[in-house]
C-alpha cells in the first residue's frame, strides 16, 4: 500500500495573504527558445489571485529535470497554438 505524502504547508499567499493550497499544476519553462511542460509538480496555490510557491526541494527536481536534455529528447511531444502578432491586422 502507497502511503500518502504527509501535506506540506506553504503558508499564506505573499501578495493577498490567503492560505496556500496544495495542489497538482503543470510548470513550463522556457528553455533555448523551446517550451517545456512538467506535469503534476507539487505546489501551492492560491486559491484567491493564482500565485503559485514550490517548495525548495521540489524546485532543485525541476531544475534537473529541464536540465536533463536526454530525457527532453526523449519526452513525447505537445502541440501548442501558435498565432502571430499580426501588426497590420492589429493597426499597432
Ligand atoms: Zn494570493
Amino acid at each position: 500500500m502507497k502511503t500518502k505524502a504527509k501535506a506540506y504547508d506553504y503558508g499564506e499567499c505573499e501578495i493577498c495573504d490567503t492560505p496556500m493550497q496544495e495542489k497538482h499544476i503543470k510548470q513550463d519553462f522556457w528553455i533555448r527558445e523551446e517550451l517545456i511542460v512538467v506535469e503534476s509538480v507539487p505546489a501551492g496555490v492560491c486559491p484567491r489571485c493564482g500565485e503559485k510557491v514550490v517548495k525548495a526541494d521540489v524546485g532543485q527536481w525541476l531544475t534537473k529535470l529541464i536540465e536533463n536534455s536526454e530525457r527532453i529528447a526523449k519526452a513525447p511531444r505537445i502541440s501548442v497554438p501558435s498565432v502571430k502578432f499580426d501588426a497590420e491586422e492589429s493597426g499597432v
